[in-house]
């Protein structure tokens, strides 16, 4: 963990037209830079940068915020990362908080065994270039297979002896712990006479990379023919190993994912390495398992688009085909490459160069659904038993997709394909989605801004799975929020008035009045906010802009950074209601005179969103007690709402006439 005094620091050194130029050209418009969107195919400067508020966006794709945000989009990176990444630049000593003794425990031993795979890393290298065996062996294989030297030494290729303790007993001489040698797996213990055994023996080792290139886990591939073993062994799962979140060669193809847009997927780690001998880098493996959900939401962090390469062999066929619904399901545009008779991905671009490779893609590359499709065809052949399967196959697969549009089309598509009725491919597939989405958990609610936002912005998160619209409470808190996050510890003053000990500030106001009539927020980003701002109100060093940019919540410092923009105005339903005066008052000066008019009336207004929505409530129960013949119930019921009601009024008096908005 990163203290908040470094960070701030970085915050401060970082300043963002510095970051952002070293990427993208920038001009001066006004108090602002403009440049193109380094995030997507940007043909009119969309990308804004405010020097005056540390901040940039994307006015077109919506990406942007702190330096820091800006830094781990560009680089890939996370969070504490890109932290590191801009204290390495502007040369700030980086004061690691300090760790209670169970997390320095947990830390110690994660970093133990990253520290130990990279000893072995080393290790395996020398041994393929510096040991006799290794030469002869190792390194006389690959050169056979074609690799080159800066492949071999790029990818940290290597090799393991034969001799079946010669690692671990290398490792223990260094000074490596036993426990570190059995967990990260390189070592296994006999059970017999509690020797250590090497895990891998007789193997070219291919290490695996996480995203920022720490090397977390080893494939074997032996090259002997043995009886009673696999030919590739892998690292079992550890600590820092979890198979079902990595993809061999993602550290080396993640830039070149982001800049073509789209990802090739194929089996094995020779795949990987064979075609980016031939120039194409923007290639992963699954390391021959069904793709996992973890596999796909690190794709999905670069690019929707995903390109299969299958072996031109059935059985490779069949094996890719499994875990593709899983990319459907998540929005992804799904491509097949099918290879000539025989080939694998490795052994085909060993014979092909960067041109040849790359049209073979372009000429070959079919959408999948219509491969799948007439794949099983050919498959089912006059069958009627076989096509009706494959009829519900196929629906299966489409109702799955999250995108209407995209279903329509693929139900066009695969009607003429098949040769059935439009209309009865729709409603099959209509209803196979009602089933899927009944069996969906409980939507998590993540916030969307372009609602709360002018019409220039688009939502924060471009590829949420799932957007959900803000309700009208959800508004209200992000309003109170605005001025909680730009006004914080301003003191709420008449005019003319001078601050003093009794002074109130927002976040003191805002607490007090939400406090007084027994309420709080419900939208649980918004809570946080609001919470964190007041546990820290009274800090003399407390600066809710910036401690809320910087916050380590990633949808916090977001949000945040949304707050502050420059061309972040209250929303439409805001200004509306303050008419033709409030537009005149958006310079922050004008509204930082008017704060105890502004933050008193939008929390009414949130009061009063919640109480229209109890209205709601009890009307409803109330109909229905009216139609149970429950006129007790219903009687009581609608006293309430006259209760209700009348709070409503006083609110509306308070608020002003023009205020209250119906919904
Ligand atoms: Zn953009």
């Amino acid at each position: 963990m990163i203290d908040q005094i470094t960070i701030d620091k970085i915050m401060d050194a970082a300043q963002i037209v510095d970051v952002v130029s070293q990427y993208v050209t920038l001009k001066r418009r006004g108090i602002n830079y403009v440049g193109l969107c380094p995030f997507h195919t940007d043909k009119t400067p969309s990308f804004y940068v405010s020097p005056s508020k540390n901040i940039c966006k994307c006015f077109a794709c919506g990406e942007g915020g702190t330096a820091v945000h800006f830094i781990m989009k560009h680089e890939q990176l996370t969070y504490y990362d890109a932290l590191k990444f801009l204290a390495r630049k502007y040369g700030i000593e980086v004061q690691e908080r300090e760790l209670t003794d169970e997390q320095k425990k947990a830390h110690n031993e994660r970093e133990s065994l990253f520290i130990l795979n990279d000893y072995a890393r080393d290790y395996f290298v020398n041994t393929l270039h510096e040991h006799l065996e290794g030469k002869s062996v190792g390194l006389s294989y690959f050169k056979e297979r074609g690799f080159r030297e800066d492949i071999i030494k790029k990818f940290q290729l290597g090799y393991s002896l034969e001799q079946r303790d010669a690692f671990s007993q290398n490792a223990l001489k260094a000074g490596y712990k036993e426990e570190f040698l059995t967990k990260t797996g390189l070592a296994i213990k006999s059970d017999h006479n509690n020797q250590l055994i090497d895990r891998f023996r007789g193997r070219i080792m291919f290490p695996v990379h996480t995203l920022s290139g720490k090397v977390i886990a080893f494939g074997g591939r032996i090259l002997k023919k043995a009886e009673n073993t696999g030919k590739y062994v892998n690292s079992p799962e550890s600590e820092i190993y979890h198979k079902g979140n990595e993809l061999y060669g993602i550290y080396f193809a993640k830039q070149a994912i982001t800049k073509a847009d789209c990802c090739y997927l194929v089996e094995g780690y020779t795949d990987v390495i064979s075609m980016h001998q031939a120039g194409i880098e923007n290639v992963v493996a699954s390391s021959g398992t069904a793709l996992t959900n973890g596999q796909i939401r690190l794709i999905h962090r670069f690019t929707t688009n995903v390109t299969v390469i299958y072996d031109g062999d059935a059985a490779g066929i069949k094996a890719a085909l499994r875990g593709i619904d899983l990319l459907l399901e998540d929005g992804i545009n799904i491509k097949v490459i099918l290879l000539p008779d025989g080939e694998d991905p490795d052994s085909f671009a060993r014979k092909q160069n960067a041109e040849s490779l790359s049209k073979y893609i372009k000429d070959n590359e079919v959408d999948f659904m219509r491969f799948k499709t007439k794949l099983l065809l050919d498959e089912a052949g006059n069958d009627p038993i076989k096509r009706a399967s494959l009829i519900s196959d196929i629906v299966n697969s489409i109702s799955v997709i999250p995108d209407n549009i995209i279903r329509a089309v693929y139900v066009k598509d695969c009607s003429i394909l098949l040769d059935v009725d439009e209309r009865i491919l729709v409603e099959e597939v209509n209803k196979k989605r009602l089933a899927y989405l009944e069996k969906q958990p409980v939507q998590k609610i993540e916030p969307e801004m372009s609602a709360a936002n002018n019409d220039l912005s688009q939502p924060i998160e471009r590829n949420t799975k799932t957007v959900v619209k803000k309700t009208v409470i959800d508004k209200f808190e992000l309003a109170i929020l605005y001025y909680v996050v730009r006004f914080g510890k301003e003191p709420l003053l008449e005019e003319g008035q001078e601050a003093n000990s009794d002074s109130m500030t927002v976040i003191d106001y805002v607490k007090f009045d939400l406090e007084r009539d027994g309420m709080w927020f419900a939208h649980p980003l918004y809570t946080q906010i609001l919470e964190d701002a007041i546990a820290h109100a009274h800090e003399e060093t407390f600066v809710p802009s910036r401690f809320f940019l910087a916050h380590p919540d990633q949808q916090i410092s977001k949000i945040a950074a949304e707050l502050l923009g420059d061309r972040y105005q209250l929303s439409k339903v805001h200004t509306k209601q303050y008419g033709e005066d409030a537009k005149q008052e958006d310079t922050p000066m004008a509204e930082e005179k008017h704060l105890i008019k502004n933050v008193p009336r939008v929390l009414t207004e949130l009061k009063d969103a919640h109480i229209t929505k109890r209205i709601k409530e009890i009307k409803e129960e109330m109909e229905q007690k009216q139609k149970a013949g429950d006129w007790d119930a219903a009687i009581d019921l609608m006293r309430q709402i006259k209760d209700f009601e009348e709070i409503k009024k006083a609110l509306a008096k308070a608020l002003g006439e023009r205020i209250i908005l119906r919904w």
